[in-house]
């Protein structure tokens, strides 16, 4: 604060020192943050699609990531856009909610994303908030910005901007095919709900209280000879 204020008297008093001084100042500061993004660029340009060839490649993740969506999709057809974000992981998936949801509402939500999925609701499986789109967003950042920086030859705002206001408007489509084909699976049909946990950030009674809910939702896997099974048991009950 007081470093603002010594500035701001010495512009009015002596305007020819403080350009003196703010001119640098200001040339290396901007080089410092290009720096930042240079380095920033060039880690996710491997960073990014290592991530997404870790989910990419894990099928069950996948189809959780899938039930993630549809469940958090769910929540918000009934009561709205929320701020619950969620994960998905390899028996499950885990839901963080600001505000205190009861666990049934989500099983129930879980359970009709999962029979909707089941009946061919693919958009169900994409979400707007999804990290996908923001990874796809943050390496087309990157990229253009590499791209840009290396077909201009030189450091600038335009080029910031540019790779800015591209990767604003290519970032939302090329998301949701990124999560549409790549992160996400909704070869759900032999999967089903098994249980649900709540869990409190905190475990102080008070600041449990203030601090958003987490919910883990697990999810099992039908095997074939299990499902032939069942279908039997169906029939065998019908009859
Ligand atoms: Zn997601």
């Amino acid at each position: 604060m007081e470093v603002i204020l010594l500035l701001l008297i010495l512009m009015l008093l002596a305007p020819g020192v403080f350009a003196a001084l703010i001119v640098p100042i200001l040339f290396l500061l901007g080089l410092f943050l290009m720096t930042q993004l240079f380095v920033h660029s060039m880690a996710s340009l491997v960073l990014v699609p290592r991530s997404l060839i870790q989910i990419a490649t894990n099928r069950v993740v996948k189809r959780n990531h899938a039930l993630e969506h549809a469940t958090v999709n769910v929540l918000e057809e009934r009561f709205g856009k929320s701020r619950v974000a969620g994960y998905a992981v390899r028996d499950g998936y885990k839901l963080i909610a600001p505000q205190p949801i009861p666990p049934e509402i989500v099983m129930q939500a879980a359970q009709e994303g999962l029979e909707r999925l089941q009946r061919g609701e693919r958009n169900l499986a994409i979400h707007t908030r999804c990290g996908t789109s923001l990874l796809v967003s943050n390496f087309l950042f990157s990229l253009l910005f590499i791209l840009l920086l290396v077909a201009s030859h030189r450091f600038n705002m335009m080029t910031i901007l540019m790779a800015i206001l591209l990767a604003f408007i290519l970032g939302r489509p090329l998301g949701f095919m990124v999560q549409k084909y790549l992160t996400t699976s909704t070869d759900v049909k032999n999967i089903y709900i098994s249980d649900i946990d709540v869990e409190y950030q905190s475990t102080h009674p008070v600041l449990a209280l203030f601090q958003p809910l987490r919910y883990y939702i697990r999810t099992g896997y039908y095997e074939r000879a299990e499902r032939r099974k069942k279908a039997l048991l169906t029939e065998g009950l019908k009859k």
